[in-house]
């Protein structure tokens, strides 16, 4: 299946989650892209906000369920409280 199949296909067996914290909060949970100009420690900043939302969020558990399913490792952005592991690149000094 083509990449915009399986977004397609993981929208259409997205449960409906009326009370999710993240609804217009999108840019905290935005995964890494480099060509942004956004640093690491930027990202780092907004992803523990959004891990913190997801943690007091009342639709935390059926969205985990259906998360862990439609979003395996690795993430490319936050969901359910799970969060993408970016490799750092310390520059030779
Ligand atoms: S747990 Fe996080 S990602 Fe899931 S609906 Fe709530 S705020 Fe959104």
């Amino acid at each position: 299946m083509t990449a915009w199949g399986d977004l397609a296909e993981a929208l259409m067996a997205a449960p409906d989650l009326p009370e999710a914290a993240c609804r217009g909060r999108h840019e905290l949970f935005d995964g890494y892209e480099p060509s942004s100009g956004e640093t690491l420690d930027d990202v780092d900043y907004r992803h523990t906000a959004a891990v913190a939302l997801c943690r007091k969020c009342p639709e935390l558990l059926p969205c985990r369920a259906y998360s862990n399913e439609a979003f395996p490792y690795p993430l490319t952005h936050v969901v359910a409280a799970r969060r993408p592991q970016y490799r750092i690149r310390k520059e030779a000094s």
